[in-house]
């Protein structure tokens, strides 16, 4: 009960994912907690399955993974060499010609790599920068250069092949391993695969990986049930009304939980077995009401995600997207992990 996190599928979805770009390497992107799965569960596991590259966003994120991994494993740290940052065993990806020049000072003849922008605009070295830097850094030997594509979840987009194409620009005739694909990038076919690839949100059964298996499964207790008569209202602000006599089941979590309040009366359920039953009425800070008035009997739990109501759908109910139900996931939980 509470919430069921299946590594099981989370390795699984990490080989499929390495099936789909069979030439390259496929790492495994564990930023925010593996995605507000906990990372520190789910990497020793990649690593058996073999994976060796993890991805983080903080210096901070890679030290608490550090010890759950073998030295052969690199972590990569995406914001590169933040000014004070302890980088002691991880590989910063260097964003700029500032954090470069910082690097090369602190911690010359160490591992690193660099992050250019292909059209983000986001984070890494424009082209004009990395060529004013560009024999100096690979003199250094970087592990690998890599960019980020912003819309590689619409295969139809036509940034992806404008990032491609200044991608293969700024690294033309560069001798170090290249990597530009995380999930979508995967999916978009060979061409974007280069040496390396990043699958995040795929791992964790999140789309744009439309296979993956399910990997989070999240129930809630009971606390109570009451019957409602026709006109009476359920929770704050009275926005729900019982349109006919019925049954209220109120559950122990909320927004405080990371159960967006944007939830509320949206259309999004609450599962027993196979059965919907609306959330009515607001999500509040602890509690959350749903109308079980068809269930013939109430469990003493409720499912908001499972199989019947996947992240994704989940996210469509209240405006989001999965990266952000899964990482809004908060630490109150009961976690158990298959
Ligand atoms: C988060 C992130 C990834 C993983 O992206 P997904 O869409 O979750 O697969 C890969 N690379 C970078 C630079 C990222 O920030």
């Amino acid at each position: 009960m509470g919430l069921q996190i299946d590594i099981s599928a989370i390795v699984a979805n990490w080989k499929a994912l390495a099936a789909r770009a069979p030439g390259a390497r496929t790492a495994a992107v564990v930023k925010a907690d593996g995605y507000g799965c906990g990372a520190a569960r789910i990497v020793p596991a990649l690593y058996r399955a073999g994976a060796r590259d993890f991805f983080v966003a903080l210096a901070k994120e890679g030290r608490a993974i550090r010890p759950h991994l073998p030295d052969d494993a690199t972590i990569n740290v995406l914001s590169g060499h933040m000014e004070g940052a302890d980088l002691d065993g991880l590989v910063p990806v260097l964003n700029s010609a500032e954090q470069f020049f910082r690097d090369r000072t602190m911690r010359p003849g160490r591992r690193f790599a660099i992050q250019l922008d292909s059209g983000m605009n986001r984070l890494g070295m424009e082209a004009a920068e990395w060529a004013g830097l560009r024999d100096e850094a690979l003199a250094a030997k970087p592990d690998f250069i890599m960019s980020h594509l912003a819309c590689a979840d619409e295969p139809g987009h036509p940034a992806n092949a404008a990032q491609l194409r200044a991608f293969r620009d700024m690294t033309q005739g560069v001798d170090v391993p290249l990597s530009l694909a995380a999930t979508g990038g995967i999916l978009l076919g060979p061409e974007y695969h280069f040496d390396l690839v990043r699958p995040g949100i795929g791992l964790y059964g999140g789309l744009p990986f439309a296979d993956a298996s399910p990997v989070v499964r999240l129930s809630l207790p009971v606390i109570q049930t009451r019957p409602v008569a026709a006109g009476e209202f359920v929770g704050y602000g009275a926005t729900w009304t019982a349109p006919r006599p019925g049954r209220i089941a109120t559950v122990a979590a909320g927004y405080a939980d990371g159960i967006l309040r944007a939830l509320s009366s949206s259309g999004a359920s609450l599962y027993a077995g196979g059965v919907a039953c609306p959330i009515v009425g607001r999500v509040s800070m602890d509690l959350i009401t749903a109308d079980v008035t068809d269930l013939p009997e109430v469990p003493d739990h409720l499912d908001l995600i499972c199989p019947e109501q996947p992240i994704d759908r989940l996210a469509d109910h209240a405006g989001t997207i999965g990266y952000e139900i899964l990482t809004a996931l908060r630490q109150r939980y009961e976690r158990s992990y298959l």
